[in-house]
């Protein structure tokens, strides 16, 4: 059986990011590309971020049941094709999905042992100043961006891991220790010494862990911490 990661950020904090560098340092893990009906952006390219694809593309794929979930976010279709998995069981990889709040819902409730990792960016003032410096979105657009952010970062306790992006060096180590976490753990294998290490790793980002070092960022945004908030 595959294990299925799922990855959630407020846009900006760094997932795109985190994700390459994940790819170039575990093996055995395929991306899930999403469909969405949004225009690409910068650099991008189908079939490699996301199959672009027309409303009525993606209405034919709901009819003929080719998602394991899909949502509207930003105004735009974005859905996971049920064929990733299908390939990943097959080739004997694990998947991880760079899907919403919405959808890690949806995939939650249809594969419980999931593993999840929202990834925060350590303050509201850095995730401005990175939506800047990116340079890819408009004012008007980093505004939406910024609001839309304070309401995704109240579903944090939903996720089973909570990883800070402050230094990226220390995020891409904790992404990885994660995910081979997971892995060394679901083996039930005897542990090396750099497993256990590992898993020491990923169980610092553990939500029951992570929720003191979670307030002053949810502060920061303004938002309400509580479970149920949102
Ligand atoms: P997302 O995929 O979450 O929207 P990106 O990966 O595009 O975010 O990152 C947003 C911007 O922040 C990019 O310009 C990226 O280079 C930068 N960035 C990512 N991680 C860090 C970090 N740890 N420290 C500083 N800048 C970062
Ligand atoms: P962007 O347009 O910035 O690439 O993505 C916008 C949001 O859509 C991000 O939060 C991203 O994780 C989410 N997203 C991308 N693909 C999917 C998908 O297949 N399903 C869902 N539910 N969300 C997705």
């Amino acid at each position: 059986m595959s294990i299925v990661y799922i990855v959630s950020a407020p846009s900006g904090s760094g997932k795109s990011t985190l994700v390459n560098e994940l790819f170039k340092v575990v093996k055995h893990l395929d991306f899930s590309i999403s469909y969405t009906t949004r225009p690409p952006r910068g650099s991008e390219q189908n079939g490699k971020e996301y199959f672009f694809v027309t409303n009525e593309e993606f209405k034919a794929m709901i009819a003929a049941d080719e998602f394991l979930e899909y949502a509207n976010v930003f105004g735009n279709y974005y859905g996971t094709a049920r064929r990733f998995l299908r390939q990943a069981e097959a080739a004997g990889n694990d998947l991880l999905l760079d899907i919403d709040v919405q959808g890690a819902d949806k995939i939650k409730e249809k594969i419980p042992e999931a593993a999840s990792i929202f990834i925060l960016p350590p303050d509201r003032e850095k995730l401005e100043w990175r939506l800047r410096n990116r340079g890819l979105d408009s004012e008007q657009v980093i505004r939406r961006r910024l609001v839309t952010a304070t309401r995704e970062i109240e579903n944090y306790w939903k996720y089973d891991y909570i990883l800070v992006n402050n230094r990226l060096e220390q995020a891409i180590d904790e992404l990885r220790a994660i995910v081979l976490a997971e892995r060394v753990s679901r083996a039930g294998t005897k542990r090396t010494a750099d497993e256990a290490r590992l898993i020491e790793t990923a169980q610092a980002c553990r939500l029951d862990q992570a929720r003191e070092r979670v307030q002053p960022i949810l502060a920061s945004f303004g938002a309400d911490g509580k479970p149920g908030a949102s």
